[in-house]
């Protein structure tokens, strides 16, 4: 278990922000009045600072610029790769027809349309090593325990900023991994553990000796930052574009940055109209990318999730197959688990009318190998 304290300042700042998600509107006299907490919750959700004289003045978000984040390149022209990846954000999302019908509509953000990991942990990356470079500019070498994607990602981005790259993977992870990330440009090392979180402190420890920098995906709150202000933004953005009554998010939980960040911003713009849940791998069992909630993790603790549902590989890579024969995506097998916890809810009648958002992390190419002993063991049995 990879034990986590609790923060009781991160707490305040969290709850700070989940206040001004559900009034809209900044009050001078609350900012004024805790004005070091507010300047971090601001941060948190990428607002300009309210320039407060009176004490008694109120701005709207809108006034503050809450939405100006999103500014997606109208005609794509791009004036350098880190921009393919934020100006080509918000990420699709794409109804799916297959699965849906008039009372219950599904829609699926694409995450495998982010550039570098072409999975989610591309938003991450390119936080973490932003915001470590305006605080330190210090071009030294990152370490990272990673199940691929956040180490696709770093790699990415540290190529585009003059950093190297050291990632430790564990073993359970698919051999192709090594091969894309040294192309990549990065130092890769097997751990003899199943998950990345078993041998974090290990990374930190090596890191620290070697006079190289921890990023820690798993600690650091510029994973939760992002998605609060790219990834929840965007998709209640996209939902209102498409008039969606949204009642359902469904994403994997990894770090539980993007889980835990559009719940927090959703349930306080919008209460518990908006229901929240949570895929795991069930016992003994491996997804990559994602893991059991009681392995430990940072963000899932501050904000509210309405069901944790285990998951089975098969289960997992079953839907993926699913979705690549119904919608032609092809999928990775996290956006598998997330659409077998899609089905189990409404087999047990957990979900209403109107509109679903499954979060789909990656693509289905760095699989390979699982899709392929599937179908092998399938072929076998089928005789
Ligand atoms: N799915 C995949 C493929 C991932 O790589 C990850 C994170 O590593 C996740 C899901 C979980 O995302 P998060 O770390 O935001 O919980």
């Amino acid at each position: 278990m990879y034990i986590i304290g609790k923060d009781e300042r991160l707490e305040k700042v969290l709850g700070i922000v989940a206040e001004i998600l559900k009034k809209g509107k900044i009050s001078c006299n609350e900012y004024l009045g805790e004005k070091d907490l507010m300047q971090e919750a601001l941060s948190f959700l990428g607002i300009r600072e309210p320039s407060c004289k009176e004490g008694t003045e109120t701005y709207h978000l809108d006034h503050l610029g809450f939405f100006d984040d999103i500014s997606p390149s109208r005609l794509r022209v791009f004036s350098s790769t880190e921009e393919l990846l934020y100006k080509n954000w918000p990420t699709p999302l794409v109804l799916l027809r297959s699965l849906s019908n008039h009372n219950l509509r599904v829609w699926a953000k694409l995450e495998f349309f982010n550039p570098f990991s072409m999975s989610v942990k591309d938003r991450i990356g390119w936080s973490m090593i932003t915001d470590y470079l305006a605080k330190y500019n210090n071009r030294t070498v990152l370490y990272e325990a990673t199940s691929t994607n956040t180490g696709m990602a770093l790699t990415a981005l540290a190529n585009i900023k003059g950093l190297k790259v050291k990632l430790f993977l564990p073993y359970t992870i698919q051999k192709a991994s090594d091969i894309i990330l040294r192309i990549m440009g990065a130092e890769v090392q097997r751990v003899q553990k199943s998950l990345t979180v078993e041998f974090v402190g290990d990374v930190d420890e090596l890191a620290k000796r070697e006079g190289g920098i921890h990023l820690n995906q798993f600690e650091n709150n510029s994973n939760l930052k992002v998605h609060l202000r790219y990834t929840a933004k965007e998709l209640d953005l996209q939902v209102r574009e498409a008039s969606l009554k949204l009642r359902g998010i469904i994403g994997g939980v990894g770090t539980s940055g993007h889980l835990s960040a559009l719940s927090l911003y959703f349930k306080s713009k919008y209460g518990d109209n908006v229901k929240v849940y949570g895929a795991q791998p069930a016992p003994g069992n491996v997804i990559p990318g994602i893991r059991r909630v009681e392995t430990g993790m940072k963000w899932l603790h501050y904000v509210k999730i309405d069901k944790v549902q285990d998951v089975t590989s098969s289960e997992a890579i079953e839907q993926a197959i699913r979705i690549a024969r119904s919608e032609g995506l092809f999928v990775g097998l996290s956006s598998g688990a997330v659409m077998a916890t899609f089905e189990k809810l409404k087999k047990n009648g957990a979900l209403q009318e109107g509109d679903y958002v499954l979060i789909f992390p990656d693509h289905g190419f760095k699989y390979i190998e699982q899709f392929a002993t599937y179908l092998e063991e399938t072929k076998r049995q089928d005789g």
